[in-house]
């Protein structure tokens, strides 16, 4: 292949992977510049396999997130988009609220500042004393909640598959059971090989991997400077879906947002109880007994996996118990719903967040979108990326038009 010409391109834009941000993406590209070629590659034999269809299915209202953040920016407006996409596209949804709810009187501090922090993202809230908490959940007890508006339910698989239908319907392509196997990067733009054999020829290269998202940026010969630590989180159904009646959850960790066991009534009526975050033995692995050595080993060679445990060690064994003992797990969710028994918890799907974590242990707080020549990586994009997907997905596809207008085309 000439080093500095190509006279045949197989597509304008590649993107790796059909979760709901590459999807996006690729939706995105085709509505600001239609008759852009899109082209998909996707390892899987459909849309949504991993962390987009093995999520809570929350869209989150965005009042955790520090003001002025894009995940702040693009939560606030990605729900909104979310809700009318599913409306206007016939996916199941619904707006249910969400409770917050202090079970300590040392969570109280932090309870207030989140009403602040919704404040300030304009997020409508509602303070609540412990008697109030029964208007929404008469089976719920804390000592003080915030009630959240905004904040819904909807069914993610969904949403992805009709991208994937609007982007095929638009013209694009996508090539399932393609996984990405090499890149080479040239001044004209990028030649990818499947595991395969295969070659596509782009002018611009769209990283959406997900949980390998860092190997893929490797592949393009990018140093990202982070890695991929996955971890699993592990739920429960709860056999008694009367006890909550939408959303539930505790007041965050700071260090842990994302973390702390909550209660959600999915779109399906039934109730999901989780998480437990454990670190995961492979990038996708969903059971403990899923192990990748050759995963392992990468995560285990990353500085900053063993500065986490270093760092985190205690709240990481308290995680480890309550995957080993459901009566554990069992006595988290009491914190909040007392009249759960162990036998009420019945084991439900895990799914593996992609959390990027730099060299120093910090876990990469906020959305990273990076750009190198030809190439745009997204290389944290956690949760709430399913709810921000819409926004994110424009702004991926913004940067990579930028690349093809500077490249003259
Ligand atoms: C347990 C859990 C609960 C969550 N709850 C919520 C929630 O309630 N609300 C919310 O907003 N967010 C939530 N999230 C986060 C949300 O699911 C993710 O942020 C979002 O799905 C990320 O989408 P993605 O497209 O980046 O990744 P993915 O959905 O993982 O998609 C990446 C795709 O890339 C493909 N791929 C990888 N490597 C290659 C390769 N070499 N070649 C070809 N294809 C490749 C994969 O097969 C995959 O399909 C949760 C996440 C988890 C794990």
């Amino acid at each position: 292949m000439p080093y500095d010409r190509c006279d045949r391109f197989d597509c304008d834009v590649l993107v790796i992977g059909a979760g709901i941000v590459g999807l996006s993406a690729a939706y995105a590209l085709t509505r600001a510049a239609p008759g852009t070629r899109v082209t998909v590659l996707e390892k899987e034999r459909g849309p949504a396999l991993h962390q987009t269809g093995r999520n809570s299915g929350v869209i989150h209202s965005g009042i955790y997130y520090r003001p002025g953040s894009l995940k702040a920016r693009y939560a606030v407006r990605g729900a909104a988009e979310m809700v009318k996409f599913c409306a206007e596209h016939g996916i199941a949804h619904e707006v249910t609220g969400k409770l917050i709810v202090a079970t300590e009187r040392e969570e109280l501090p932090r309870l207030h500042a989140l009403v602040q922090r919704g404040r300030e993202n304009g997020i409508p809230v509602r303070e609540l004393g412990a008697a109030q908490i029964a208007e929404y959940e008469p089976d719920v007890r804390g000592l003080a909640a915030i009630h959240v508006g905004t904040t819904g339910v909807c069914d993610y698989g969904a949403v992805a598959r009709h991208l994937a239908e609007s982007l095929t319907a638009a013209g694009g392509e996508i090539r399932y059971g393609a996984e990405v196997a090499a890149v080479d990067r040239r001044p004209w733009g990028v030649a990818v090989r499947t595991a395969d054999g295969a070659v596509v020829r782009a002018r611009v290269l769209v990283n959406c991997a997900g949980l390998h998202c860092d190997r893929v940026a490797r592949l393009a010969g990018d140093d990202p400077g982070m890695r991929i630590v996955p971890f699993r989180g592990e739920y429960f159904d709860l056999a008694r879906p009367e006890l909550v009646r939408g959303l539930v959850y505790p007041v965050p960790d700071p260090a842990f947002p994302f973390l702390g066991v909550h209660l959600t009534r999915g779109i399906d009526g039934g109730v999901h109880v989780g998480p437990n975050a454990v670190p995961a033995l492979a990038r996708e692995g969903y059971a403990w007994s899923a192990v990748r050595p050759r995963e392992l080993a990468g995560t285990l060679a990353w500085p900053g996996s063993w500065r986490i445990a270093r760092r985190h060690w205690r709240y990481g064994a308290g995680e480890l118990h309550r995957s080993l003992s459901r009566r554990a797990f069992a006595d988290a969710v009491r914190r909040l719903l007392p009249d759960v028994a162990e036998a009420d918890l019945r084991p439900a799907p895990a799914g593996v967040r992609a959390q990027a974590v730099l060299r120093d242990g910090t876990l990469v707080d906020d959305f990273l979108i990076r750009e190198a020549p030809r190439t745009i990586h997204v290389l944290n994009a956690p949760s709430p990326a399913a709810t921000a997907s819409l926004p994110i997905g424009r702004q991926v596809a913004r940067r990579a038009l930028g690349v093809l207008a500077a490249a003259g085309v």
